[in-house]
């Protein structure tokens, strides 16, 4: 059997840069692969159904959960976003890397079931700079925008239960030291433990 992929768990506060690192990381890593959420919210200029979410109704989602479709939910600046179930699954059975780029309250249900996914948190280098990216990205309306930059600093405090935090200042930068990551996370010995039995035999 193929040795199961890694669930790599990407958060941080709204306009940190997630989604550019993840666009990054699957354009230079061919094993990883990007899990694709289901929200309620609607797209935004640009989006596309099924490339950056899979945009549902309220009532499709609470069946999905009903259903226990997902791996995990939230309500999140007042919409509902959650992870479906067995396309990561089947990914990580296969050997494949999956990346998740979800909330904090989602992580954490994450973690929960899955210890030995790899928690990885996403600050910008400044407040200020982070202000400057959500506004420059204009995808958002002030409201919106408000709303997201009123939760940064308790987002922050949730940054304590990860297992790395990496600054996203320059894009490449961060994107190299994730991939760092996750190679080092691939040579850990409890990952790794048929390698001894085989050769001690
Ligand atoms: P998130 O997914 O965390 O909400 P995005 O990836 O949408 O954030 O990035 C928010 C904005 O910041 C985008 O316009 C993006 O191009 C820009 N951005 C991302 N990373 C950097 C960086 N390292 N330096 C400058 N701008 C960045
Ligand atoms: P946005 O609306 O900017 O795309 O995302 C808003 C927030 O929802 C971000 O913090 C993002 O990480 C989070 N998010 C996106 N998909 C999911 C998901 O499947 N589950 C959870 N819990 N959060 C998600």
């Amino acid at each position: 059997m193929a040795r199961p992929g890694i669930l790599i768990v990407l958060s941080g506060p709204s306009g940190t840069g997630k989604g550019t690192i993840c666009k990054e990381l699957l354009q230079n890593y061919s094993n990883i692969n990007y899990s694709i959420s289901t929200t309620t919210r609607s797209p935004r200029a640009g989006e596309v159904n099924g490339v950056n979410y899979w945009f549902i109704a309220q009532e499709e989602f609470q069946s999905m959960v009903k259903n226990d479709e997902l791996l995990e939910w939230a309500e999140v600046y007042g919409n509902y976003y959650g992870t479906p179930r067995r396309y990561v699954a089947d990914l990580l059975d296969s050997g494949k890397d999956v990346v998740l780029e979800i909330d904090t309250q989602g992580a954490m249900q994450v973690k929960a079931k899955f210890p030995q996914g790899v928690f990885i948190y996403i600050v910008p280098p400044s407040i200020d700079e982070l202000a400057n990216r959500i506004y420059k990205r204009g995808s958002d309306s002030p409201e919106a925008i408000e709303k997201r930059l009123g939760c940064v600093r308790n987002e922050l405090t949730c940054a304590y239960r990860y297992n790395y935090i990496v600054v996203n200042d320059q894009i490449a930068e961060a994107t190299a030291k994730i991939s760092a990551i996750i190679n080092a996370e691939k040579c850990r010995v409890d990952r790794n433990t048929d390698l001894i039995d085989v050769m001690g035999k």
